[in-house]
């Protein structure tokens, strides 16, 4: 049995001191005070300090590993221009080079205490994305993109190969290597998918419970462009189809109706925030006070390549900065949860991972902070203070990352 122990511990009712987690396998079987677990247990191994804090580990809920090669290369622009920019990478991109963006993607979440997360792959070697999650043990949600329509060439897709593709992408790893890694059917978004690719993808998300993930409602000209298309917003659109519900997960939302939100809140649909790159590509400040005040589920993403890293400390002060710059009031508290809880109940982990309760998988950091006087600390802290990262209680991260 692996014993975690820290100075402090950021548990469900607050920071407490000197506490010990007892890992049994994948799982926290208990959570106490130090002097008290040691009495208990006879523990085989033992990591931490008495100077670092155990938090829970950090959830990214939306990113695209498969743009990790261009983070940087790509010029600034509004949503549209720069999907047409970084998709040329994608377009070119080999089965080698998608081995390799999740390689890099992975091991920097891993290094920024990031323990699950969900990556949208490109439209091609998925495969590649799965097989390192697998080997490197991170809790994994991969999908491929699905386009077949308004996409480049490169990428453009038969609308019933995509759906071929798809399922058998799902029937390779939807709960593989003990149920860590999860398939994600994720359509890109409402510009690039007809319906008949819509409808299909809702067919395979029923037939294998799994989520659906899609970007909606980022940027004004791709809500004026979905207008166009359907005659109304895409959220509408999609809840006339059946495309929302409690297995769906809606990244961005930046421009939400009070209708739309009603209609989230109805269907019991999740959201993403990604502040990092609502920031870079100039999309607007998401309404997220609103969004958590309808009962939707919300968690953060950094949605790399958008932004240029995955560091969960910097979403949490972006998300804290443009509300402020808004007018409007984030706690870091609150940031805090997003991250953790709220990812992973909008991410449908929500009773496996994302806080530090008995039962749950072993997803656990140790930060060199002191948390003794506020969860603002950990905010303000950088991914340079992540010592060590546990998933499925086993160290997927140790020590500085180069
Ligand atoms: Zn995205």
């Amino acid at each position: 049995m692996l014993e975690i122990f820290g100075g402090h511990a950021i548990l469900p009712g607050g920071i407490s001191k000197g506490i010990s987690v007892a890992v049994k396998d994948s799982k926290m079987v208990d959570i106490g005070k130090t002097i008290e677990l040691r009495k208990k247990y006879r523990f085989s191994d033992s990591i931490g300090s008495d100077k670092w804090t155990i938090s829970p580990g950090f959830i990214d809920a939306h990113l695209h590993s498969s743009q990790h090669m261009a983070i940087g290369k790509v010029k600034s622009a509004k949503l549209l221009d720069w999907l047409k920019a970084i998709w040329k990478w994608e377009g070119e991109m080999t089965k080698t080079d998608a081995k390799k963006c999740a390689g890099q993607t992975y091991s920097e979440l891993a290094a920024a205490g990031v323990t699950s997360f969900v990556d949208y792959t490109s439209v091609r070697h998925t495969e590649e994305a799965f097989k390192v999650a697998e080997k490197m043990g991170l809790r994994a949600t991969i999908g491929k993109t699905m386009m077949d329509r308004n996409s480049i060439p490169e990428l453009l897709e038969d609308t019933d190969q995509s759906l071929k593709e798809t399922e058998q992408l799902i029937r390779r790893w939807h709960k593989k290597a003990g149920g860590r890694l999860r398939y994600s059917i994720t359509p890109r978004f409402a510009i690039t998918c007809t319906d008949e690719l819509l409808f299909g993808a809702i067919g395979l998300s029923r037939k294998y419970k799994t989520m659906i993930t899609t970007h909606a409602h980022e940027n004004t000209k791709e809500v004026a462009y979905d207008k166009r298309i359907y005659g109304k917003s895409a959220i509408l659109h999609y809840n006339d189809i059946g495309l929302l519900g409690k297995n769906t997960l809606l990244v961005h939302g930046v421009w939400l109706s009070k209708k739309e939100l009603s209609v989230l809140a109805k269907t019991k649909t999740s959201m993403v925030h990604c502040p990092g790159s609502n920031f870079m590509l100039k999309s607007g400040c998401s309404p997220i006070g609103k969004i958590m005040k309808a009962g939707i589920k919300l968690g953060l993403g950094s949605d790399i390549g958008a932004y240029k890293n995955v560091s969960p400390f910097d979403q949490m002060k972006l998300a804290i900065r443009m509300q402020k710059q808004n007018g409007k009031t984030l706690n870091p508290k609150l940031a805090f949860y997003l991250v953790t809880q709220g990812s992973a109940d909008a991410i449908g982990l929500g009773k496996e991972t994302g806080s530090l309760e008995i039962g749950k998988k072993a997803d656990v950091l140790l930060l060199d902070i002191d948390a003794k006087s506020s969860i603002a600390s950990i905010v303000n802290a950088s991914t340079k203070s992540v010592k060590k990262t546990i998933a499925n209680g086993k160290l997927v991260f140790d020590g500085e990352y180069e």
